[in-house]
């Protein structure tokens, strides 16, 4: 991370050995507080990988008990926000808070509003092992589990939009219908649906008796952030402009505080200006990713709201796009000379484009905004696979939290829900 009230680079190591140092060594003024935070993280973190092995953890009593020891930070924070946490560890100091959360826009873009326990847990994941990229990109995956599911005798069909869920006079899914981009209706029959689409989007395929009932436990529960996101190809190695990490959060010289970065998504409101606003560089040359080049991708993410992009007729929209595509390399020329002159291609997604394409309401990519829960830490994070129509579960972001792992885990949680609710006959 570099730039705003950071300045000079910090490099956030792997580790939490190595990260208590590398922020010692940077604020030798903050070591206790940077001990108590670092140490309160990785206490959430592994403890709530123990916790998240399920009942299995507690059939070792012992196993359990401790888990649950490690998780004193859990119930003396459960209902704080990283704003708070961070205040406590280090103060005014909003250096030192940008150096342990510059990546904040891996979930939301308001530290005064992101569940402080959601933030020690993932980034306590990154420091404690590291982040891990889906060699070949992420189509690998996909492909992967394709294979899988056909492998087990599964069907899979693309390029179809469900239109409907089907239920049977009980009230109990029976099956889907779907149509492709010029109409063809057609249905799927099972006893069980799960959807990765938004809940809002999940309603209206319901039958309108159903819709109300289904959209309660959500209606309080604001949406995520969106980003925008750019990809350029370079025909140089970007370590050659000093590019030499595989994320750089590079934060503008306006930024003040950690919590400034609330003014981000703003910023593309407007045609470009002066103000440029925080953004996530990725390198994928800088690691084994096996996407080859030249051109090298390098890309850049920053929070994006629909409102920045509607009500532009679309000469207008690619005007504004293009803008800014070129706004940004010229940012990035400003702190990587010689990278504008390299870039030989460039792609450019907006909240829009997100909207549009992936069927996201206002183009969230996280799913739920990752605040605080209202209720005691009993009643957990109160976000669950399970809809109030039986059989009929989530397993995105929606269900657990946002991005891959999120999303997976997420996943994982509604195929055991799924087995419990229709047990496999085992032959
Ligand atoms: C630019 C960008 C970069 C990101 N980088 C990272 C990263 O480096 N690491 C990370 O962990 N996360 C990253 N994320 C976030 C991550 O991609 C998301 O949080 C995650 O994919 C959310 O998964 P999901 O299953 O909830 O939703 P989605 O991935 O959006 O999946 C929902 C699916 O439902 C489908 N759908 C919707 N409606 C229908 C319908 N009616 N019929 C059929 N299908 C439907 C959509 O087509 C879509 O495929 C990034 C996101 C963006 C936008």
């Amino acid at each position: 991370a570099r730039g705003g009230p950071l300045g000079p680079s910090f490099v956030l190591p792997e580790g939490f050995r190595d990260t208590r140092a590398a922020l010692i060594e940077r604020f030798p003024a903050l070591r206790t507080g940077i001990g108590e935070v670092l140490s309160d993280m990785e206490r959430i973190a592994t403890g709530l990988g123990v916790l998240s092995r399920g009942r299995a953890a507690f059939d070792d009593p012992l196993a359990g008990l401790s888990a649950l020891l490690k998780l004193g930070p859990v119930v003396s924070g459960w209902r704080g926000s990283l704003s708070e946490r961070l205040q406590r560890a280090f103060g005014e100091d909003e250096a030192a808070k940008c150096a342990l959360a510059a990546n904040v826009l891996y979930w939301h873009d308001n530290p005064d509003t992101l569940w402080w326990i959601l933030f020690a847990v993932a980034q306590g994941g990154y420091i404690a092992s590291g982040s891990r990229y889906i060699q070949g990109g992420s189509q690998r995956l996909s492909n992967a589990l394709a294979r899988a599911l056909r492998t087990a005798g599964g069907e899979l069909v693309l390029h179809r939009r469900v239109t409907e869920i089907l239920l049977d006079a009980n009230g109990l899914p029976i099956g889907v219908a779907h149509e492709g981009k010029g109409g063809g209706r057609a249905e799927a029959r099972g006893r069980v649906i799960v959807s990765n689409a938004a809940p809002a989007a999940v309603a209206s395929m319901l039958p309108q008796t159903k819709r109300q009932a289904f959209s309660a436990p959500y209606a309080e529960r604001p949406l995520s952030i969106s980003l925008f996101s750019a990809t350029f190809g370079i025909a140089q190695r970007p370590a050659e402009f000093g590019m030499a990490a595989y994320s750089t959060m590079l934060l503008p010289e306006w930024m003040r505080t950690l919590r400034d970065y609330r003014r981000g998504a703003a910023i593309l409101a407007e045609l470009p200006g002066e103000a440029l606003p925080p953004i996530a560089v990725v390198n994928y040359s800088a690691i084994d990713s096996g996407l080859g080049g030249p051109p090298f991708p390098v890309s850049v993410v920053g929070a994006d709201r629909l409102a920045n992009w509607q009500d532009l007729d679309a000469a207008s929209y690619e005007e504004k796009r293009d803008r800014w595509a070129k706004a940004l390399v010229a940012g990035l020329d400003r702190v990587y000379p010689g990278f504008a002159g390299s870039v030989v291609s460039s792609v450019f997604s907006t909240a829009s484009s997100i909207s549009s394409y992936l069927n996201a309401p206002d183009g969230a990519v996280y799913g739920f905004a990752p605040t605080p829960p209202t209720g005691p830490i009993w009643q957990g994070s109160g976000r669950s696979p399970r809809t109030p129509v039986d059989r009929l579960f989530l397993a995105s972001s929606y269900a657990g939290s946002g991005g891959y792992t999120g999303a997976i885990l997420a996943g994982a949680t509604a195929a055991r829900h799924v087995l419990a609710a229709l047990p496999v006959s085992k032959k």
